[in-house]
């Protein structure tokens, strides 16, 4: 990758509008606007046709796009306009027929496009830029990395952190700030901490809930650096007198993890990798309790494409970031789920995720 990424990623986009019929598309989606432009405001519409690349914002970020995108065409938004009409003008002269992105533009907006924007043509985009973001470059991968250090570094900090009885959302906030502290510039999402029968959700956060002795916990966090995310969760029992029960779910979902991983190689099927883990939890009896897919790509958003689940068509590809993430939750017991982070290469499979995997906490 050359010091300008952008240009690199433009140059990808076009040539991939030319497989289409589209004189160009307009990107909206925060990340993948901020993918293809370097801008990282939380406004503005990006216009990419073959000969053109413009970026529309308001007053709060005319300065800063310069500074951010400085080979882009800047199209200033006023106040004195309505939206629409400036768009109005502007975007029949960067072609007919123009896309826009399905998954982020609202009816509404698409309302107001078709009526205030004649002479444009509208087609809807799926996962135009979201593909070429699944394959990450070198100075991406760095960023998850030192994401995932600090991730790793707070679940290191466990025993530091730990007091029984002490409220679910006062651990979350202790390993928030462990992280903040530690060089992460926000949370990937807000750090979920579950116990007692609270881990059978699997998306569970941390509430008024304390930490109660000999009770099963898990914690799910994931660190920002320079926008990228990292993602981990670590299960274990808290306290010294751990069930039979627990130790065999939570070896099992260890073993289902485990084994999914040692398949990943650039070539395999996500959903493949899926069917290894979930079977594995089928044949012990938990089918039914493994009610997510086994993981997701990791990036600038914390779920990304490629999906590893049973109806994924994603074949793993060299350069991707993913987790993979088995569960097992049974409500009125508790829950288990176990996390890692990974980079896919030519090779095989390196392990972003490095903080051990503990039955019990005391
Ligand atoms: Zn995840
Ligand atoms: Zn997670």
């Amino acid at each position: 990758m050359s010091d300008s990424p952008f240009r690199d990623r433009l140059a990808y986009l076009r040539r991939k509008l030319d497989e289409t019929d589209l004189d160009g598309v307009v990107i909206s989606q925060p990340e993948n606007r901020f993918y293809l432009s370097g801008f990282s405001g939380s406004s503005g519409l990006l216009l990419i046709t073959k000969n053109r690349a413009a970026i529309f914002v308001d007053g709060r970020y005319w300065e800063q796009v310069g500074q951010e995108s400085p080979d882009l065409e800047l199209i200033r938004q006023t106040r004195t306009e309505p939206y629409a009409d400036q768009l109005a003008k502007v975007l029949p002269g960067l072609g007919r027929t123009l896309g826009f992105e399905a998954a982020h533009i609202t009816v509404a907006q698409q309302e107001d496009w078709l009526q205030k924007v004649p002479g444009v043509e509208w087609q809807p985009t799926r996962q135009f830029v979201e593909t070429l973001r699944e394959v990450k470059d070198e100075s991406e991968i760095q960023r998850i990395r030192t994401a995932a250090r600090i991730t790793d570094g707070a679940v290191r900090s466990l025993a530091s952190l730990l007091e029984p009885g002490m409220m679910e959302d006062t651990l979350s906030w202790r390993l928030e700030r462990w992280m903040r502290e530690n060089g992460a510039e926000e949370m990937a999402f807000g750090v979920s901490v579950s116990s007692g029968l609270n881990t059978s959700k699997p998306h569970a956060h941390g509430g008024k809930c304390p930490l109660a002795n000999n009770e099963p916990v898990w914690i799910d966090l994931g660190a920002k650096k320079d926008h990228y995310c990292s993602d981990m969760t670590r299960a274990f029992w808290f306290g010294d007198a751990v069930t039979e029960r627990y130790r065999a779910v939570w070896e099992l979902v260890r073993q289902a993890q485990e084994e999914s991983i040692a398949a990943i190689r650039p070539g395999v099927a996500a959903a493949e990798v899926d069917r290894i883990a979930r079977s594995r939890i089928e044949e012990a009896g938990y089918g039914y309790a493994f009610s997510h897919a086994l993981g997701h790509g990791v990036g600038l958003e914390i779920h990304e494409s490629p999906s590893i689940s049973p109806l994924s068509q994603s074949v793993l590809t060299a350069g991707m970031v993913i987790t993979i993430e088995p569960g097992i939750y049974l409500p009125g017991w508790g829950g288990v789920r176990i996390e890692d982070l990974l980079l896919i290469r030519e090779d095989g499979v390196e392990l972003l995720s490095h903080a051990e995997k503990r039955l019990a906490w005391e």
